[in-house]
Order: C-alpha cells, then sequence, then structure tokens
C-alpha cells in the first residue's frame, strides 16, 4: 500500500493522541494539516509561525518518534507556515514554498504569474466582461484599518495608508513606502490599504505581493520565455501593494523589471504601495534610480509603539478574540514587552492556550513565566545594521569607515568582527553578510568568521573584544 501525507500523518497523531493530554493535542494537532509526502519528508502546515516554534519547543521528540514510526530513520519534517485567512503570508526561513506550477493561459494570452500557495487553485483571472480581468488581491480581510490600533508611534504611517486609501494615485504619496522594524505592523498596514480600497473601488484591481515572491515570479517568467507577460501582467494592476522590498537588494534583474513596472504604473496615475524594514537612505544594493523613486511619494516610519499603545493594542485584541483577562496582567505584559507587536501578541497566544488546556485562570505567575521565555528567546534577534552600529561605536568608529575599503588593521578588525557576530546572531547568508558589511563577498566574510574564531584562541585582548561586544548585543 503506498503512503500518503494524510495516511502517514493520522498514523502519527493516533501515535501522539496516546501520549499527550487531550486538550493539548486538540489546541496543537488538531489545526495541522497534512500536506505532502516526498520520500522520507512529510510536509505539514501549521497556521502560524508561533504555532511553529511552540511545536519545536514542546513537542520535537513526540513529532520524532513518531515519525521515525512511519518513515524510518531518516524521517524529516517540514513546515509549511502560514497565517489563517492569509493567502500569501508565507515567511521566508521557516517556510518550504510549494513547487511552483505553471498556471494556464487565460482566454487573452496572457500567462499569468500568479503562483498562489493555496491548495485548491482557483484560475485567479475570470472575465466578467470584455477587457476587464479580475484578479484576486491576496488580502487579508483581518488586517484592516479597524483592528490596527493607532498611537504616537504609527500615527503618521496610519493616516497616510488613510489618505491613499481614500484617494488611490490621487495624492502626493506616490509611492508610498511604509518602513520600521519587524512586528510593527508594515504587512498589516499595507494590507490595510488595500482592504480599504476593494471596500470603496470595487472595481479597482488591488494586488498584495510579497518581494519574494514577486522575484520568484520573475525568475520562473524568465526561464519560461513570458517575461513580456510578466510585466504586461503587473502593468494592468491599479494599486499594487509589494512587501519588504528591501529583499530585492542585490537583485538586478528584478529590480529592472519592477522599474519598468514601476514607472509604468506611476505614469498612469496607479497607485505604488511599498514597505521595506528600512529607510530608503539606508537601503543596500538598491540601483539608485529605484532608490530616488522610492523617495518621490512619501515614506512613513512605523515605530516601535509606546507603553499606552502597547496596552490598546493587548485590549484590542483580547476584545476581538472574546477574551477577559485581568488589568494588572495587561500592563504586566506592556510593561515587558517592548520591542514589537507581533510579540505581544504571542504572549497572548500562549497565554489563552496555556490557561485553557490547564484550565488555569491567568495569574501574575504565569504571566511572568511566559514573559521572560518570549524576552530571553527573543534576545537573539539582532539584525545586522545594530550589528555594525554595536561593533563600529565600541571602536569609536562610524559605520561608513567600518564598511569602507580601507586595509587599516584596528578597521579591519573591527569589520571582520561585525561579520562574525552577523554570522553568529542572524539567519543571514555569508553572502548577504557580506554585501551589507561593505560589499564584501561570501569567502571575505568565511575568512573574517575564521580570522575572528583564531584570534579569540591566541589573543588574550582580542578576546576581550569578543566578549564586551557579545554582551553589548545580547543585553
Ligand atoms: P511587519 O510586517 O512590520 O513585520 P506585521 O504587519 O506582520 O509586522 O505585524 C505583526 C503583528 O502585529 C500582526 O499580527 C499585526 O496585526 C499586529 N500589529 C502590528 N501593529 C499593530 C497595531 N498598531 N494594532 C494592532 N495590531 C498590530
Ligand atoms: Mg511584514
Amino acid at each position: 500500500m503506498t503512503k500518503t501525507a494524510i495516511s502517514v500523518w493520522n498514523e502519527c497523531l493516533s501515535f501522539i493522541k496516546d501520549n499527550i493530554k487531550p486538550q493539548a493535542y486538540k489546541t496543537w494537532f488538531e489545526p495541522i494539516k497534512p500536506i505532502k509526502i516526498s520520500g522520507d519528508s512529510l510536509t505539514i502546515q501549521v497556521p502560524s509561525k508561533f504555532f511553529y516554534e511552540w511545536l519545536e519547543e514542546h513537542y520535537i521528540k513526540l513529532l520524532r518518534v513518531a515519525l521515525v514510526r512511519e518513515l524510518g530513520s531518516d524521517a524529516k519534517l517540514i513546515y509549511d507556515v502560514r497565517m489563517e485567512n492569509t493567502y500569501s503570508s508565507t515567511k521566508p526561513h521557516t517556510v518550504k514554498i510549494p513547487s511552483s506550477n505553471r498556471k494556464p493561459l487565460n482566454p487573452q494570452g496572457v500567462t499569468v504569474p500568479l503562483d498562489i500557495n493555496k491548495r485548491e487553485l482557483k484560475n485567479p483571472f475570470v472575465i466578467p466582461g470584455i477587457q476587464k480581468v479580475k484578479i484576486e488581491s491576496q488580502l487579508n480581510p483581518n488586517y484592516n484599518f479597524d483592528s490596527f490600533v493607532e498611537g504616537d508611534s504609527n500615527r503618521l504611517a496610519r493616516s497616510a495608508s488613510m489618505a491613499v486609501a481614500n484617494k488611490p494615485g490621487g495624492t502626493s504619496f506616490n509611492p508610498l513606502l511604509i518602513y520600521g522594524g519587524v512586528g510593527l505592523g508594515k504587512t498589516h498596514l499595507s494590507h490595510a490599504i488595500g482592504v480599504e480600497i476593494k471596500d470603496k473601488y470595487p472595481d479597482k484591481t488591488v494586488l498584495y505581493i510579497s518581494s519574494e515572491r514577486f522575484t520568484q515570479q520573475f525568475i520562473d517568467s524568465v526561464k519560461s520565455n513570458t517575461r513580456n507577460d510578466f510585466i504586461h501582467f503587473y502593468q494592468m494592476i491599479d494599486v499594487l501593494i509589494i512587501d519588504d522590498v528591501q529583499f530585492l537588494s542585490g537583485k538586478t534583474g528584478t529590480q529592472d523589471v519592477f522599474f519598468h513596472i514601476f514607472n509604468h504604473l506611476h505614469q498612469n496615475g496607479k497607485q505604488v504601495i511599498l514597505t521595506s524594514d528600512k529607510a530608503p537612505v539606508d537601503m543596500q544594493d538598491i540601483e539608485q534610480r529605484l532608490l530616488s523613486r522610492f523617495k518621490w511619494g512619501l515614506s512613513a516610519e512605523l515605530q516601535a509603539p509606546d507603553y499606552e499603545t502597547r496596552v490598546s493594542i493587548l485590549q484590542n485584541k483580547l476584545y476581538r478574540d472574546g477574551v477577559e483577562m485581568p488589568d494588572e496582567i495587561v500592563e504586566y505584559i506592556a510593561k515587558n514587552i517592548k520591542s514589537n507587536v507581533r510579540e505581544l501578541e504571542g504572549v497572548l497566544v500562549s497565554m489563552i492556550a496555556q490557561a485553557s488546556f490547564n484550565r488555569k485562570e491567568f495569574t501574575l505567575s504565569l504571566t511572568k513565566q511566559i514573559v521572560d521565555k518570549f524576552v530571553k528567546n527573543t534576545k537573539r534577534e539582532v539584525s545586522i545594521d545594530q550589528i555594525q552600529k554595536v561593533v563600529s561605536s565600541y571602536f569609536d568608529l562610524d559605520v561608513a569607515t567600518l564598511q569602507s575599503k580601507t586595509r587599516k588593521r584596528h578597521i579591519v578588525q573591527a569589520r571582520q568582527l561585525a561579520m562574525f557576530f552577523a554570522k553568529r546572531m542572524t539567519k543571514a547568508s555569508l553572502a548577504s553578510i557580506g554585501s551589507q558589511i561593505g560589499k564584501r563577498d561570501h569567502a571575505t566574510v568565511l575568512h573574517a568568521c575564521k580570522t575572528v574564531d583564531n584570534l579569540t584562541e591566541t589573543d588574550k585582548q582580542f578576546r576581550k573584544y569578543v566578549e564586551d561586544l557579545t554582551k553589548k548585543l545580547t543585553y
């Protein structure tokens, strides 16, 4: 009998069910969907990154035993992370993206470059009249303005977004670039614009796409000789939302094609909305001509929310989920989780799950436990920019000097340390670290890491640098 993803997963489930509490089984295993089996690898779909992390932390042993029983000792588990109600929010590092299948030609002869990560693929094009082609917007209806809590940290970005939503293409905010650190609401806000426009102007064609997906589609179109169809497709859009444009850095082909699409849309009064984790001035490896266009409209920053806003966000979320929680606990969370909204939500989800399957009340001690864990786990997420800043200031240099071509010994050492920490503390590849730290190649970064390792063993002074910097970067 051949094994299918479903049959394998069902066997695993019946084993898991026997080994954990029913409530935990219900919370953490029922929502999982088996997707695919290939060789020794089973792919399962989980509803969020948090969910995946929870499984990895609490149930990995059990999962391993169950899988090995079914698939042998080389069994592998692949997570496909997606948020509920989002069609395109697969996150880069944990996700195994399903292989893209070419879509059929639509009746107008345009190859559809959309590769929707949905199981049952609907042809995204329906032809209602003669000329207008309908495109699925890929928007998550839950990411709307109502659910986006306003505060000082996001007021400008939020009101600019609303202005754009009221008059797409008709304000000076074109393009609108929303930038800010992880988990501060860039994706949410960019969806909100799209959702609002769809509501106000049902005839407008809105499309949300991540830069990674856009890049992949472009690469596919080159391979299949349909580059013109790809461009043509994007030029038909009225409101184009491209998320995380920093991923275009270094990808000259994609930047080039985007430049042409952008110009076409802009000239025709179409609205472009971009998000990025940095301001245009700090973007690396993006062509000048594209950067200058990013600056044509408005760049609005999303900052980390202040305490009051954090409390409102928590209350809003609790209200939406129909959960009651004592004020003192909400305040405790808001006081201790400062860096980003995704973590705030993570703590809440975790608390609700814990309290429900242990049938406990929300207590301050449970809250402390969970908050501690989040604070500890997230300390290590440092960006390469931050590393460069910390290392530069430690050696009294500015970042530009650190990145410069100079071969002066103390600067070379600082640069090597920055590369070493970037490798150790981020998920970035050697190539990407190199390109962000003064446009070096991956071999230079590799060499830097080895040098730092060697010097740490042999040179006392140098070891002190590493220790000091480690402290600065982790606390
Ligand atoms: P980013 O794209 O900047 O990394 P997201 O848009 O994915 O961040 O936001 C992370 C999470 O935080 C989402 O679930 C989002 O709904 C929520 N969020 C962010 N900002 C707000 C806000 N101001 N009000 C309510 N929820 C927010
Ligand atoms: Mg995002």
